[in-house]
């Protein structure tokens, strides 16, 4: 199965973590655009809440909108 690495996307904008997942996986996750893959432990309870838990990595659904995330997809390099 093929894998890539991640940028932990945990409620810290300091937390650059790498996370080895199944791309598969990933594009699970990343099908909801709420879900987020974080290292397990790095949730920040007051902006996002895990909903699964997983080999290496978590899933966390965020609370609140996310600024980081939206600068990086609308970046004009794509
Ligand atoms: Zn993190």
């Amino acid at each position: 199965m093929p894998v890539f690495d991640v940028i932990c996307e945990c409620g810290s904008a300091e937390c650059m973590e790498p996370i080895s997942v199944a791309y598969s996986d990933y594009e699970a996750v990343r099908a909801d655009s709420l879900n987020f893959i974080i290292k397990p432990g790095h949730a920040i309870e007051a902006v996002e809440s895990v909903i699964k838990h997983e080999e290496g990595f978590e899933v966390v659904r965020k609370s609140v909108p996310v600024p980081i995330r939206i600068a990086l997809e609308s970046d004009p390099r794509g």
